[in-house]
């Protein structure tokens, strides 16, 4: 079935991806953000070979830029959209809960936080318009409190527990409405913020950390979660947080 799609963060990684992905069905319609759409060359260079593929200016860190966005995307989609895809996020250099300065939690809040929020209250008018109402946010399993892990993220695990908190929160708010969310791990996944993460790593962590976790491509990530997640949104939207196995 033909749907409309926009997408946070498209013009690469995991959010490219997904734009690839969804746009190779020629009767869904893309609507792919990139924040700075004069460096997005791969993302042109797609959306010059297929039609369906339509991009937008966004920094989700600009209140201005989410509702410009939303606007321009109703100019480009007058019908409405399906599914609002919240992939945008930032990985700064951490350090431990008492090193990290205000600045990088405020930073890391912003994008990974407020941004997805933003998203949501700019982009509610369109996904209104339609009966699909499907709202994904990549998070992390970093943003699980139960989960202990061998390094500190602290700027930005704290930022993606907020995140969860936050579509826990629309997910009860909006059922009502017929709105579905659901929040994903994409796995560890080497795009430029993964590769930077595994290269931050001392080399035991990093092997004892690979032994356990596969180092997934952005596409074999945007293909599980498509298959595991995406496909079965409605069914699959609850209040958990889902991996991109389905788990
Ligand atoms: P990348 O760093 O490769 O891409 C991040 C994307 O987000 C880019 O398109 C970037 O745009 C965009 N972005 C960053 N800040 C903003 C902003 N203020 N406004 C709008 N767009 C912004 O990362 P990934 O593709 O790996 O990450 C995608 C999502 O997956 C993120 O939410 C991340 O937290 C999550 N994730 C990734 C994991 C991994 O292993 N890679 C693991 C767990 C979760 P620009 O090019 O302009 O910087």
């Amino acid at each position: 079935m033909s749907k409309a799609y926009f997408i946070s963060g498209a013009n690469r990684g995991i959010g490219f991806s997904f734009m690839k992905s969804l746009s190779a069905d020629a009767t869904n319609t893309i609507v792919a953000s990139a924040r700075n759409v004069e460096t997005a060359t791969k993302l042109k260079e797609w959306a010059n070979a297929h039609s369906n593929v339509k991009i937008v200016q966004l920094d989700v860190a600009s209140a201005e830029s989410v509702e410009a966005a939303a606007k321009k995307t109703l100019e480009l989609v007058p019908e409405g959209l399906d599914v609002l895809i919240s992939n945008a996020g930032i990985a700064k250099a951490s350090g431990t809960i008492l090193e990290l300065s205000d600045d990088s939690y405020l930073e890391h809040y912003v994008v990974n936080t407020l941004g997805p929020i933003r998203l949501v209250k700019a982009f509610k008018s369109l996904l209104d318009n339609k009966s699909s109402k499907e709202v994904l946010a990549i998070t992390s399993i970093v943003g699980s409190v139960g989960m202990v892990l061998p390094f500190s993220t602290s700027g930005y695990g704290l930022s993606k527990a907020g995140l969860n908190y936050a579509f826990r929160q629309l997910q009860q708010e909006l059922t009502s409405e017929g709105y579905s969310f659901a929040i994903v791990h994409p796995g560890l996944v080497g795009s430029d913020m993964g590769n930077e993460f595994v290269g931050s790593l001392d080399s035991e962590t990093r092997e004892q950390f690979l032994s356990t976790l596969p180092l997934l491509t952005p596409d074999e990530s945007v293909s599980a979660i498509t298959k595991n997640v995406l496909a079965e949104l409605k069914a699959k939207s609850s209040r958990k947080f889902l991996s991109y196995d389905g788990s």
